[in-house]
């Protein structure tokens, strides 16, 4: 990886094929203060937050890119979001019941869903079967069967550093094919020296010597890199949407019983209180009727 936390995309000379890596340290640091999970469990989060950092750079919008994996394991959850520049924030859920320190954290079943959010525009979901509890296996069975796109993924996690590699073989495109000197195997040839990069090298090494540590023999192009970082974008009004969905009932059932209704961002831990007014405000009509908003 980078010295600093970022995203890098490369391309090679004469074929199809585009790569990606992502680093992550400080980010990491960042978020793993605010929990406290067991550190397998913080790894398989940072493998999570790696992956979306990595896919964010395959779709272009602006607006939000998560990935949620639900298992029947010891960790029911873990939740991987990402905006288009670049601020990342993730948790996970555990089940009390069960033992985190087994191998199959992420159980026997479970599922992959890919969520991307424009700013503007549709909501995108696709939902993949969580490919033998391995979260890069499932995102390339995800881009094989959605996008007919031929992709490999090899992310590691350890010691709170995360880093990931990805290939991706996009459509050739028919005249610009013909016009351009293609090489016919490079897929193969590219898959194949990535295949031999050891995950220390992976987590380690400078972005331009894993270049050329795989591809001194190839044409490549490693590109500016977008920064990585910890953001939340949790706020109040956001909260306040949620407490619209709970209803004004509930709402001034609470604020009855214990004067505040208290709410914590479960990203960031930031602690959020909303008062009489505040309800009054959310439910003008509602707690005029109820007296509440007169005073
Ligand atoms: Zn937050």
């Amino acid at each position: 990886m980078a010295t600093n936390d970022i995203l890098q995309r490369f391309t090679f000379d004469h074929s199809h094929v585009r790569g990606e890596l992502v680093g992550l340290k400080q980010t990491l640091a960042d978020i793993y203060k605010r929990q406290s999970y067991p550190e397998p469990v913080n790894n398989l989060l940072g493998e999570l937050l790696v992956a979306a950092a990595l896919l964010s750079a395959t779709v272009k919008i602006e607006g939000l890119l998560s990935l949620q994996v639900q298992t029947d394991g010891p960790v029911r959850l873990l939740l991987a979001e990402t905006r288009h520049d670049g601020k990342l924030r993730g948790i996970a859920r555990m089940d009390e019941e069960k033992d985190v320190s087994q191998d199959s954290l992420l159980g026997t079943k479970g599922q992959l869903i890919i969520t991307i959010e424009p700013d503007k525009g549709r909501r995108y979901q696709g939902i993949v079967e969580l490919e033998q509890g391995s979260i890069t296996k499932s995102l390339e069975g995800y881009f094989r069967q959605s996008e007919q796109l031929d992709t490999h993924l090899w992310i590691h996690c350890e010691n709170g550093v995360a880093a990931g590699l990805f290939l991706q073989e996009l459509p050739a495109l028919g005249e610009v094919q013909e016009a351009m000197e293609v090489d016919e195997d490079a897929w193969n040839r590219l898959n194949q020296l990535a295949q031999t990069l050891r995950p220390d090298e992976l987590m380690h090494l400078e972005n331009d010597e894993i270049l050329h540590r795989l591809y001194h023999e190839e044409q490549v192009r490693l590109y500016d890199g977008q920064p990585l970082t910890f953001n939340c974008s949790c706020s109040k009004e956001r909260l306040s949407v949620a407490l619209t969905q709970i209803g004004y009932a509930e709402c001034q059932d609470i604020i009855d019983e214990q004067s505040k209704i208290r709410a914590d961002c479960q990203f960031c831990g930031q602690h959020y209180s909303f008062t009489q007014s505040d309800v009054n405000g959310l439910f003008p009509l509602e707690s005029a009727k109820n007296g509440k908003g007169l005073h």
